[in-house]
């Protein structure tokens, strides 16, 4: 039978943090991953690679990237993103139910375990093509998100997987693990399927991070509720709560938000899993910049509630919610040049048109009069008077309606039109296992199982309800290098 000193579950970003990890002590170090070497990657392949990280300035962003240009310095303006300003996001938009021993983690560690990263061969970026608008002659960096991997998600997996051949981490693609082999002194290894093999490999401490279960329609529809069967899953289809599974049986403590994800607007007619041919660019993340309808033709979310980055996580719950399951985001010519890449991508469902009466009659689905009236009368509450900023929190909004929105309302009178269709798309669970500091996985009982630890999207009890863009890496990353070094510690 083999052995090693750490088996890591998962070769998504949290898996390999925690591999690198564990081998800076660990005499060996073996990753089982369920996907084929082609599928690799996890949820993290399919990212963009934005990286929630506290800095308090440049210089620390230098440290990061250091290939910044002083003529990119001089042009831009990074602004500061503090760790109270990351905990008190953090806290704002999951409605201070997380752990905050946790909570206090991630954001402490944040910025040194990008630092570790990127000693380890990771390199970073400024996110200027999704959270940087022009203002003037400068850039400016806006709601907290600065930093992403080079190369995005493809590049961080890709950078992630050389540091590991470097380290001589062992990896076996197309092994599942199936459970853990546990007696009264805690978890001795895994039991796991590959080539059509059933085998037993042990090992001193073994790492979960192998997802959530948003790609569990069943699960899906038991934990958070009828009709979530029917989400599109915009990422791994292997992330089917097989970890957390394996952890229950054997008596760890469910913690977190159960009933809770991150789900967005995504195209209507994607893929029922994620293609990493597209990657993120099923997601539709503009809808603050214009309106979005049911098919009613109603207006049901402000779309302006706050940046995008603090309201796109829940809002594919709210298109979930509506008469069959989608909604279309409406925008005029004045604004479409705002809109984000992926609305340019080839797989896209949009209609165009010139007048708002040919594209009533376009939007696929929807009551044309309806929608109509909805525009007639939101054009007619939006504070004209007040200026349109993008970058800025602008209070430019309706007054008067069932629904207002509260920045950025434009009217839509200016054409040609576009629209797009979008349905919901779940990105992660926030239900998972109970960690404790050391990132060790804990009991029913209240103890550290021995042998046991977790890092990344399984782990519960930090993200409820909502959930401020970019902070899923950075969990993986800070608890990922926790979990393995943990793990190495364990019993040696
Ligand atoms: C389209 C999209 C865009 C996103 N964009 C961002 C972003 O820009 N920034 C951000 O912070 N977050 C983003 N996220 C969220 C982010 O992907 C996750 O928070 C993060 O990647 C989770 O990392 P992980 O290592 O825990 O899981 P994963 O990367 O999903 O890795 C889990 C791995 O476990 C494997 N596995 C599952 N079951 C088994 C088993 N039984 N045996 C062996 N292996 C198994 C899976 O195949 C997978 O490779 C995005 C997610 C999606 C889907």
């Amino acid at each position: 039978m083999q052995s090693f000193g750490v088996i890591v579950v998962g070769a998504g970003n949290a898996g390999l943090c925690a591999a690198l990890a564990a081998r800076e002590s660990a005499k060996s170090v073996l990753v089982l991953e369920a996907a084929s070497e082609s599928e690799r990657g996890g949820n993290s392949r399919f990212t963009a690679g934005a990286m929630r990280v506290a800095y308090s300035g440049v210089a620390d962003l230098k440290e990061l990237m250091p290939d910044l240009t002083e003529a990119e310095i001089a042009q831009t303006d990074f602004g500061s993103y503090t760790e109270s300003d990351f905990i008190d996001d953090l806290g704002r938009v999951t409605e201070y139910r997380g752990d905050p021993n946790l909570a206090e983690l991630l954001v402490k560690r944040s910025f040194d375990t990008l630092r570790w990263m990127r000693s380890k061969g990771v390199r970073f970026a400024p996110m200027y093509g999704r959270q940087a608008f022009k203002v003037g002659e400068r850039m400016r960096f806006w709601g907290g998100l600065t930093v992403e991997a080079w190369g995005g998600g493809p590049g961080l997996v890709d950078a992630l997987v050389a540091a590991k051949q470097r380290d001589g981490i062992e990896i076996w693609y197309g092994a599942r693990a199936l459970r853990l082999i546990t007696d009264d002194h805690g978890v001795h290894g895994v039991v796991v399927r590959r080539g059509g093999s059933t085998i037993e490999v042990r090992a001193n401490a073994v790492v979960l991070a192998s997802g959530g279960f948003e790609a569990n329609a069943e699960w899906r529809a038991r934990y958070l509720g009828p009709g979530w069967d029917l989400a599109k899953v915009r990422g791994s289809r292997f992330n089917t709560g097989a970890g957390i599974a394996m952890a229950l049986e054997i008596g760890a403590s469910p913690c977190g938000n159960w009933s809770g994800c991150h789900a967005v607007g995504w195209d209507r007619n994607a893929p029922e899993f994620g293609d990493l041919s597209v990657g993120d660019g099923f997601q539709k993340h503009s809808y603050p910049f214009g309106i979005m309808v049911n098919a009613l033709g109603k207006r049901f979310v402000d779309e302006g509630a706050d940046f995008r980055n603090y309201t796109y996580a829940k809002y594919g719950r709210v298109i979930l919610a509506q008469p069959q399951q989608f909604a279309w985001q409406i925008f005029d010519s004045k604004v479409v040049h705002l809109l984000r890449d992926e609305y340019r991508i080839r797989e896209v469902t949009r209609v165009r048109a010139d007048t708002l009466d040919e594209l009533a009659v376009k939007l696929e689905g929807v009551d044309a009069e309806g929608f109509l009236r909805e525009v007639t009368a939101y054009n007619a509450a939006v504070r004209k008077d007040i200026a349109f900023d993008p970058t800025a929190l602008d209070s430019r909004r309706t007054e008067g309606l069932a629904v207002d929105k509260s920045n950025w309302a434009n009217t839509i009178d200016t054409p040609p039109f576009e629209a797009y269709a979008v349905t919901c798309g779940i990105t992660f669970t926030f239900g998972g296992l109970r960690i404790d500091t050391e990132a060790a996985v804990v009991s029913v009982d209240g103890e550290p199982i021995p042998g046991l630890f977790a890092a990344g999207e399984l782990v519960g009890g930090l993200f409820y309800f909502n959930y401020p863009g970019g902070s899923g890496l950075t969990s993986g990353a800070v608890f990922g290098r926790i979990a393995g070094a943990s793990a190495a510690r364990n019993r040696s």
